[in-house]
């Protein structure tokens, strides 16, 4: 059988990309190599900006049952000082405020609406290899966890496979010197003192977190450290695990960490990822769809990956379908091309806003500044967290 669409990744845009597609009546495979439920490094946030699209793909509710409380302010812990602001109110959408929501249970819930959609997903597989044939079509030779193998054929092949591992197209794999030397953690606690409609924004030496109610009470604390920072953390506490030696350095350079953390306890296993690829890849490669981190991704600090990579699934499912009836090599090649640009268009403040704000937040001496101006004016703040994506929703036309 060939498949309309093959997507190599069930993450949040493969699987939106999915759903989307399936609904408008294309046949579709989701290859996907883990085992879902799954944790992931992730600080668990996803804007209000995103929640029109839950309900448009038919998860809202079940979002809006499990989640995490309503996020109203945006802070900031960097030494001694711990601040807060409102964060932008996009009052155009009908749910006002972002939430969080564990990986363990948002992939999974929107992978299963993709099935429900029609999608057909293949998990536990890997894809392995993906190549086209003398017709044009692509022919991916996936490899399930129990040894067997298979190949897909399809008219088009979007990549959705996220950017920290390896990548399975030795053409897109990147070079040395474009990862960063940032190493992601993540993990759950119980019993924080966090606020808990607070997501603070952690600055440390070294690196930068975040902090924000999730699910069932727990609080994800998820963070990037350079890679010679995280090796003082480990020399400094050696009989720990590195996760651990990361909160322990984060606690002592950050006072509303350490408050936060006074009666909590660790809620599960540390997770690390990386070193992470923030930036802006391209769209489009050699006939191949690129949706998610795979497509760009921003400085976590901003919190808006999960946004980001489900908007711009929609994007792209929706140039496919609008374009359905003229698959010819050239309009795919046009098609492909136009929705790397606006893939550009509609993310490119993002990214950049996130790297400025990463840049800065890791220079001691430049925070050392900044702590009493955004003191003054915690107006900065709201003002950060609308340029990076909170303020308005993306509008695809
Ligand atoms: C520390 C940290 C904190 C973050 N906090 C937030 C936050 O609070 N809010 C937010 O919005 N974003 C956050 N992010 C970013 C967010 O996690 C990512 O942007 C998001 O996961 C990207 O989604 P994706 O679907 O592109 O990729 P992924 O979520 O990585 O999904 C890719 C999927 O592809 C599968 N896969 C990979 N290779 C293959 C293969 N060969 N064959 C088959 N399947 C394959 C993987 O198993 C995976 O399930 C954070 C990131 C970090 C590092």
């Amino acid at each position: 059988m060939t498949h309309d669409a093959l997507i190599i990744g069930g993450g949040p845009a493969g699987a939106t990309a999915a759903l989307l597609l399936a609904r408008a009546g294309w046949s579709v495979a989701v290859i996907e190599k883990a085992v879902f439920p799954r944790r992931k490094v992730c600080g668990e946030f996803i804007s209000a900006t995103t929640l029109p699209l839950f309900d448009e793909i038919g998860v809202g509710e079940a979002f809006s049952n499990n989640a995490g409380p309503e996020v109203r302010r945006v802070g900031l812990f960097a030494n001694d000082t711990t601040l807060a602001a409102p964060l932008p109110s996009p009052t155009a959408l009908s749910h006002r405020w972002g939430r969080a929501l564990g990986r363990e249970h948002l992939d999974l819930l929107l992978l299963e609406a993709a099935v429900r959609a029609g999608a057909r997903v293949w998990q536990p597989w890997s894809a392995i290899e993906l190549r086209r044939n003398e017709t044009g079509h692509y022919v991916c030779n996936i490899a399930s966890r129990q040894g067997g193998t298979k190949e897909l054929i399809a008219r088009i092949a979007i990549a959705a496979h996220g950017s920290w591992g390896r990548s399975v197209f030795s053409w897109l794999a990147p070079k040395a010197e474009r990862y960063s030397d940032l190493i992601a953690f993540k993990a759950h606690f119980s019993d924080c003192d966090l606020p808990t409609d607070l997501m603070p924004l952690l600055v440390f030496p070294g690196g930068y977190g975040g902090m924000v109610h999730s699910d069932s009470g727990r609080v994800s604390l998820s963070c990037c450290i350079r890679t010679d920072e995280l090796t003082r953390c480990r020399q400094l506490w050696p009989s720990q695990h590195a996760g651990n030696s990361v909160v322990q350095h984060i606690q002592n350079s950050c006072l509303g960490v350490c408050q936060s953390l006074r009666h909590a306890t660790l809620d599960g296993v540390w997770l690390s990822a990386g070193p992470i690829r923030p930036g802006i890849r391209t769209g489009f490669s050699k006939g191949l769809f690129l949706v998610g981190n795979i497509a760009g991704e921003a400085q976590p600090l901003i919190a808006e990956g999960i946004s980001m990579a489900m908007q711009g699934a929609q994007l792209l499912a929706r140039r496919l379908i609008d374009q359905q009836n003229d698959m010819t090599p050239d309009a795919i090649h046009s098609l492909g091309v136009k929705y790397a640009a606006e893939w550009k268009e509609f993310f490119d403040m993002r990214v950049r806003a996130s790297a400025t704000f990463a840049y800065l937040a890791m220079r001691p001496k430049v925070v050392a500044m900044a702590l009493p101006v955004i003191a003054r004016i915690p107006g900065i703040l709201t003002f950060g967290a609308r340029l990076s994506g909170k303020g308005a929703m993306a509008d695809f036309g």
